[in-house]
């Protein structure tokens, strides 16, 4: 199967293809057409066009309706999605249908929803000498956005961006990551099927560097850069914008912490911690890899994540009784890897996991990685401080919460924290004291899709999400009537 690249509604080939390989098994997938320095510049031109037409006329009202249009019809194509998404990233099928299909759609509507319902603010201003004026801010499009997205949710997170982005009138060119090319283009299939006017939704595939991204984020055409990703791109993105001082709303890495007290309720503090540490192999932007436990219930938290981790079953996406897919890429699996020998080096108990599975010999060629969890680390070793994006975690012990709070905050990160606990004000208090975007108490990865969403420090810049996201897509302009 080959994979285009779409401007203005048609799908463009290039010259040059790059293979697409299944991390289930090795095997290949097709080919993608990398988009040339030219073929971006098409789709920034048949974006700024579109600007320029109809859409960028239309109201809140059509805007509204159309993401409504696309959420339906992503609900139509649920299993291609569905398909596309375990093809490329091997996510067992359960996932991709209850968490990444689904929460596309649930994108789309829910920023419907947003720009439906936001007013903007206005003011009667009365000065002293008895002048009075109507002040009222009225929000436009930031114009053309290039939307860069990674591969461990590709098609939700590239739907978290591209939803609010419409909704506030923009018109779009997307880089979905090299590893996952295929949903954003069936996606650019469905904006089709709906009528997206040409222009306004355009896909161009490639890498960063001497590459798609690049030619993107240096176009003298775009107006802003949305990015999720790793925090050492986001910084090559910040440089490559720069020049032309474009706006970045910038999703990065994490080294996430979770807090565990011994007043918790431990059975659902280490299913959830386990989710944490293990959902999509440990890649998710929001996943746990550093956990601090108070020390009286140490080893039993240890105990009882070492045994979820060691039920999960590895196995093909479409296999029901799949828990746990592999990683993105046999590279990614080689860095991963790296990591588990460096915590041995450093001086790490493996609890369990620590190597590559041996699985059935049909899937050798995969990028499968065990789930694992070590103790006997501390927030000096690189494991502890540095992202490893794969289904691993380090379990630390603390005393007091004044050390909880402390230990978790010890990082350059700062995108979720988890604390778990019963006792109410603790709850509240140390949720609060996380130095970072997104707390959760009793829960993970429990998403409200209109709360604020990003990182402080090396986990990004700026806030997406309902109203959030709006303050990003489209600026306000104030205009002032003396009266
Ligand atoms: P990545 O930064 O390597 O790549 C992300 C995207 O950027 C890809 O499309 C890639 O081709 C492109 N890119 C790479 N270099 C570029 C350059 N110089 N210019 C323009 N584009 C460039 O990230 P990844 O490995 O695909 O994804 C994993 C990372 O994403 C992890 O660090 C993870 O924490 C982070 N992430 C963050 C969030 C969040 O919401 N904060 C969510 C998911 C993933």
């Amino acid at each position: 199967m080959d994979v285009t690249n779409f401007v203005e509604n048609r799908p463009v080939e290039t010259g040059r293809t790059f293979a697409m390989t299944s991390p289930v098994d090795g095997s290949a997938l097709g080919q993608v057409h990398e988009a040339d320095e030219r073929t971006v510049d098409q789709a920034v031109r048949a974006a700024r066009a579109a600007m320029e037409g109809p859409w960028g006329r239309s109201t809140v009202a059509e805007r509204a309706a159309f993401l409504r249009k696309v959420a339906s019809r992503i609900e139509e194509r649920f299993d291609d999605l569905v398909r596309a998404e375990c093809a490329d990233t091997g996510k067992p099928v359960r996932l991709a249908r209850t968490l990444d299909v689904a929460r596309a759609v649930a994108n789309f509507r829910s920023f419907a929803d947003t720009v439906a319902a936001h007013g903007m603010e206005s003011f009667i201003t009365e000065l002293p000498d008895g002048r009075r004026a109507l002040n009222y801010a009225v929000g436009k499009p930031l114009g053309v956005v290039a939307v860069i997205v990674p591969w461990n949710l590709p098609l939700l997170l590239l739907t978290w961006k591209v939803a609010p982005a419409l909704a506030c009138g923009n018109a779009v060119v997307v880089k979905p990551s090299e590893e996952t090319p295929s949903s954003a283009t069936l996606l650019a299939e469905i904006m089709a099927e709906v009528g997206v006017p040409d222009g306004v939704y355009n896909v161009v595939h490639g890498f960063g560097p001497g590459s798609a991204g690049e030619f993107l984020t240096t176009h003298p055409g775009i107006d802003g850069v949305t990015f999720t990703g790793e925090s050492a791109t986001g910084s090559a993105i910040m440089r490559a914008v720069a020049p032309r001082v474009r706006p970045v709303s910038f999703e990065l890495g994490g080294k996430n912490a979770a807090v565990v007290f011994a007043d918790a309720d431990l059975e659902q503090a280490v299913d959830g911690l386990a989710r944490s540490v293990f959902t999509n192999t440990g890649q998710v932007c929001l996943c746990t890899e550093r956990i601090y436990v108070e020390r009286p219930v140490f080893d039993e938290v240890v105990t009882g994540l070492g045994k979820r981790a060691a039920a999960l079953r590895p196995g093909r996406p479409e296999d029901p009784r799949t828990t746990l897919g592999p990683l993105i890429s046999t590279a990614h699996q080689q860095k991963v890897l790296a990591y588990y020998r460096l915590a041995e080096q450093e001086g790490a108990q493996t609890v369990v996991g620590g190597n590559v599975p041996s699985l059935e010999a049909d899937l050798t060629g995969g990028a499968w990685i065990e789930p694992t969890l070590w103790t006997g680390l501390t927030n000096s070793h690189r494991t502890v401080r540095e992202e490893i994006f794969g289904p691993a975690a380090a379990v630390i012990p603390f005393d007091d919460e004044e050390e909880a709070v402390r230990l978790a905050n010890d990082t350059e990160y700062g995108l979720a924290a988890a604390v778990w606990t019963t006792d109410l004000e603790r709850a509240h208090r140390v949720a609060q004291r996380m130095r970072v975007g997104l707390s959760w108490v009793n829960t993970w990865f429990l998403r409200e899709l209109r709360a604020p969403f990003g990182g402080v420090g090396l986990s990004g810049i700026g806030r997406e999400g309902g109203e959030h996201s709006l303050h990003f897509y489209r600026q306000a302009t104030n205009v002032c009537i003396q009266l």
